[in-house]
This record gives C-alpha cells, sequence and structure tokens, in this order.
C-alpha cells in the first residue's frame, strides 16, 4: 500500500521563497574589495535573484546548462547560487586558488556556457581565456564599466541588472534536476565533478540544519568563511536561508586580522572554515584581542582540527569549537562532534579528545568501516578501516564518468578514501586517507595522530607526516614542523621526547625537518604530494 501524501518536489525556490515570505528584514552584509561593508535585506537579495534569473534567461541559459562561478564570498555569489538552479541551470563553483591548465580542464569539461566573474579576479582569469571552447558570454561584477579585458563577450552585472525585469516564475519541478557542480580538488589524477540535484541539496539542508547538526535559527549571524566554491560553501549559503540567519562574508578579505574584526563588530555567532584559517586567526587574538564572546560554534572541517588547538580554543579563548568532516562528494556534511548528554561528567581534557574526532554522522548519512576484503568491522574505537557511506545527499557517480569499483561499492556504498576508527558510541575518527598511512614493517602508522601529537607541542604552529621508502620498513614516517612564530629554538630530540609520550618507538618519525611553511592545496589542505616529492622522492632525498 502506497502512503497518501503529497508528492511536493523539494525544489530550491521554496527555500528562497520561505526567506522572502518569513524574514525580508534579514541582512545580507558582504565587506567589498575596497573595504566597506555592502549590506541588504532578504528582500532585496529575493527580488534580486528574480532579476538574475531573468539576465541568465536572456543570456541563452537554457535548462540543464552549466554556468561557472568565479568569486570569492559575497551576495552576488549568493544571489548566483539560487538564480541559475532556479531557472533550471547548473551552478559551476570554480576554485579561484586552481593551476590555470587545470582550470581550463575543468570549464571545458563541464562545458560551462556563461562564465560570472568577480572582478578582483579577473586577471587570473584572463590567463585562461584562450584555452575556453565553450563560454560564450563572461559576467563581471565588482567591476566598474571602464575595466578594460582582453576577454570577449564581456557583459557587466550591474548593468544587465538595472534592466531587468522583477518578475519570474522558478523554472524547475523535478526534484531530481540538477542544481551545482563541483569538481574535488583532484590530489590523483583528473578532477571529478560531482553533480548535485535538488534534492540532495534540499535534504542536506534539512540535515545541516537539525539541532544535533548545526541547527541554525534567525538568531545566528553565519561568517561563512569556507569559500563558496568548495564543496557548496558547506551548504551554508541553503542552510542560513533556510533558517532566516542574518549571513556576513568576508569577500577578499581573508587575513586572520580582518576576521577578527568582522566576527567582532558583527556579533558573529556561527564562523565556519578550515583548521589553517583558525590557526591563523588563534594566533591574530592572542597577538591583538577582540570581543569574540558573540560565537556559540566555531567550526571547522576540510582537514583535521588539531586537538592542542580545539583546547586553546576552549580554554583559553572560551570559544565553543564543532568539528566536522565531509566531502564534495556528500554535499559536503556527514559528521559533527558535539558532545552528547553522557559526556557532560568528564573532564575538559576528555570532552577535548572527544571533540578532536570527526564525530557522528548527521541522521540522514550512515557510515560503516571495512578491511580490505570488503569484511564490515566493528565500532569499538579501535579497528581501522575504510570508511564508507551513503545517504540521500551522497554521490552515486561522477559527472561524465562512469561509476567504477574505486569509488563505489556493489551494495551501494561510497568509498571515501578515508581510513577510520568509529566508537561504540558512533563517534568516527579518521586516522588517515588511504594512500597517506605509513605501512611500516607490516604496522600501519597514522600520520594523522603523528601530526595531532606534534601539533599539540606549544612551540609547533603545523606538522605534516608523510610516508618515506625505507629498504629494511618498506616506509617510515618522516615530519615537516613549522614552529610558531614566537617560538625560541626547539630541538628534533625534544619533539622525539614529547612523542614518546604517547607512541611507540616504531611510530615516531626517523626524521623531522623544520620548515618556514607547509605548502597546501588549493582548499587548504597540507599538500603531501609535494612534500613526498620534496622529500621522500628526491629533492632532499
Ligand atoms: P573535500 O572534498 O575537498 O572537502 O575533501 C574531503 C576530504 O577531506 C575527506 O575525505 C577527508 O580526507 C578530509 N577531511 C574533511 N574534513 C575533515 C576533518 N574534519 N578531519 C580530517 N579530514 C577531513
Amino acid at each position: 500500500m502506497q502512503g497518501l501524501m503529497m508528492d511536493y518536489q523539494l525544489t530550491l525556490d521554496r527555500i528562497l521563497k520561505h526567506a522572502q515570505r518569513m524574514f525580508p528584514h534579514k541582512q545580507v552584509s558582504t565587506k567589498l574589495p575596497d573595504g566597506t561593508l555592502h549590506r541588504y535585506t532578504y528582500a532585496n537579495f529575493a527580488q534580486r535573484t528574480k532579476r538574475l534569473a531573468n539576465i541568465l534567461r536572456q543570456l541563452g541559459v537554457q535548462k540543464g546548462d552549466r554556468v561557472g562561478t568565479f568569486a570569492w564570498n559575497n551576495y552576488q555569489h549568493l544571489e548566483l547560487y539560487y538564480a541559475i538552479p532556479g531557472c533550471g541551470a547548473v551552478c559551476h563553483t570554480l576554485n579561484i586558488r586552481l593551476f590555470p591548465d587545470q582550470l581550463a580542464w575543468i570549464i571545458n569539461h563541464a562545458e560551462d556556457k556563461v562564465v560570472f566573474i568577480d572582478g578582483t579576479l579577473l586577471p587570473a582569469f584572463e590567463r585562461i581565456a584562450l584555452q575556453l571552447n565553450t563560454v560564450q558570454h563572461y559576467v563581471l561584477f565588482n567591476a566598474d564599466r571602464r575595466t578594460e579585458t582582453q576577454l570577449p563577450n564581456v557583459v557587466f552585472y550591474e548593468d544587465l541588472m538595472a534592466e531587468a525585469d522583477d518578475d519570474f516564475s522558478w523554472a524547475v519541478d523535478d526534484e531530481q534536476t540538477a542544481m551545482g557542480l563541483c569538481y574535488t580538488s583532484g590530489t590523483t589524477g583528473d578532477p571529478k565533478g560531482v553533480l548535485y540535484s535538488h534534492r540532495s541539496m534540499m535534504l542536506h539542508t534539512f540535515g545541516e540544519n537539525q539541532a544535533s547538526a548545526l541547527g541554525l535559527t534567525e538568531e545566528d549571524v553565519v561568517l561563512p568563511v569556507v569559500p563558496m566554491f568548495h564543496a557548496m560553501a558547506w551548504g551554508l549559503p541553503y542552510s542560513c536561508t533556510m533558517a532566516g540567519a542574518d549571513i556576513v562574508m568576508p569577500g577578499p578579505h581573508m587575513t586572520p586580522a580582518a576576521l577578527a574584526d568582522l566576527i567582532a563588530e558583527e556579533h558573529v555567532t556561527v564562523a565556519a572554515g578550515v583548521p589553517t584559517i583558525w590557526t591563523g586567526l588563534y594566533h591574530e587574538l592572542k597577538a591583538r584581542p577582540r570581543d569574540i564572546s558573540s560565537i556559540r560554534a566555531l567550526v571547522v572541517g576540510g582537514s583535521a582540527m588539531p586537538r592542542g588547538l580545539i583546547e586553546a580554543y576552549e580554554k583559553e579563548l572560551g570559544v565553543n569549537v564543532v568539528h566536522a568532516w565531509g566531502m564534495t562528494e556528500m554535499s559536503p556534511l556527514g559528521t559533527l562532534s558535539k558532545l552528547q548528554s553522557h559526556h557532560r561528567h568528564l573532564p575538559d581534557h576528555e570532552k577535548w579528545d572527544i571533540k578532536a574526532r570527526q564525530g557522528y554522522a548527521l541522521a540522514g548519512v550512515e557510515m560503516r568501516i571495512v578491511n580490505m576484503d570488503g569484511e564490515t568491522l566493528p565500532w569499538d574505537g579501535v579497528t581501522m578501516g575504510e570508511l564508507q557511506v551513503r545517504g540521500p545527499w551522497i554521490a552515486k557517480s561522477y559527472y561524465k564518468v562512469p561509476p567504477g569499483p574505486e569509488h563505489f561499492t556493489a551494495d551501494g556504498w561510497f568509498r571515501t578514501g578515508d581510513v577510520a576508527t568509529i566508537t561504540s558510541d558512533g563517534y568516527m575518527c579518521i586516522t588517515d586517507r588511504t594512500k597517506d598511512l605509513v605501512k611500516s614493517g607490516g604496522e600501519w602508522i597514522s600520520s594523522v595522530a603523528l601530526e595531532n601529537a606534534l601539533m599539540a607541542h606549544e612551540r609547533v604552529m603545523e606538522a605534516a607526516v608523510i610516508a618515506t621508502p625505507d629498504a629494511r620498513w618498506g616506509e617510515r614516517p618522516l615530519a615537516v614542523v613549522v614552529l610558531t612564530p614566537s617560538a625560541g629554538a626547539v630541538t628534533v630530540a625534544e619533539l622525539l621526547e614529547h612523542l614518546a609520550q604517547s607512541f611507540a618507538k616504531f611510530q615516531a618519525p626517523d626524521r623531522i625537518v623544520f620548515a618556514s611553511e607547509i605548502p597546501k592545496t588549493s582548499v587548504g589542505k597540507f599538500d603531501k604530494k609535494v612534500l613526498r616529492h620534496r622529500y621522500a622522492e628526491g629533492e632532499l632525498g
């Protein structure tokens, strides 16, 4: 027997209509390139989004067309996040930090028809213009009419906006319609496109707004530092509007000082970004304190948040850290590490241990760990296995690539490529990427555990561990360490002594080298490919 409930399609225009109806007075604020703050209300935002949908039609964008965005986090980008899917097209967010050839490859692969470009990023884009095969129009914003450019077919966002019609009927009636496209950062092989649907993004938005997840409300003031070109800014553009939260966006002003000012001035309650951002902010706040007591959740994901940094934020600055894990393929939110009622009695240091884990799955996401033979492993907090997930906002295939067993299992799970343990109460902990584990003498050594321990040392700001080839053991760990700016000297022997408190001798790195910085990928993760090249495969030998 079938249920008798409405077949109400989960399309994203419903969020916008709700926000416009319920929260017309709520604000979207953006730091503009010149440092001033642009503010407008949800009512203005909704109206401009309809105008933008008409502009897209004028430019010939049809249902299913891909439309690229090359921009910082700002209000125009938010308008694009709604207008492009709202007229049935696909919002393809382009990573502004990619190497030119990779960016051109992605645009050609996606066959973008129109690209919207932030004027502050024009020179970076112009470099690849000649390589692009499919783009018919470029639309510039944050740029005035006198801007000179070598791009062909350029139009200006605000010119079009001034003349566009206010009325637009949202054009999607099938929730399975594609709405967004984001390529993974691709540390191996070509980048892979993840194609979200209205339904998957709507369910992700509901999932993210569960009270046990981010649970945003109209009382929140949310600062997405995580870029809108990285995994849909963790879904925040949609979950904020659904909840009616005020949104604050940094534009190109991403320095720790600018972020600290923004948090203090705008009374931000929820801020979200990768660990590197929060490392920088912590040192900024120590050097020049600001009042950031408005923050109820400092959300961190994309890479492991070092336990030492969680402790520093909570103990020294009184800031509640919410560690989250996800993947572009998961829209992206998968787990969160908030404390539960049975943790209330624990001493602080144990609470921070729990927060350093990646946490429990959101309702809607299922996870399991399996061994190399595909057998499901126990949730005992110790047994490590490959993490696999399934759920309504998780990819079942990559764009234009037939699903293969290296990414998707025969019984319908996505292989994350992460290695994890899960405790009996459901807290997952990533111990490594499958390809980053150090395999020494038949034992696995977790590079992440070593990094966390090193970063817990007061003089260490960042540490990355890689495997180096070893004739006797197969592989041995090597640590690259960056000291805090104010640190006095620290010796390798002192760091090894520090590690000896929690690691067996065979697990400790054979070599520790000091560096001025750790190379990062375009989305701010340690770039171990570069480190391996530098230290394991040759530059240092
Ligand atoms: P991306 O699709 O670029 O967001 O990368 C997803 C990958 O980032 C995951 O498979 C993890 O390896 C890593 N990652 C994301 N969040 C975390 C986290 N909180 N801790 C450790 N690794 C993370």
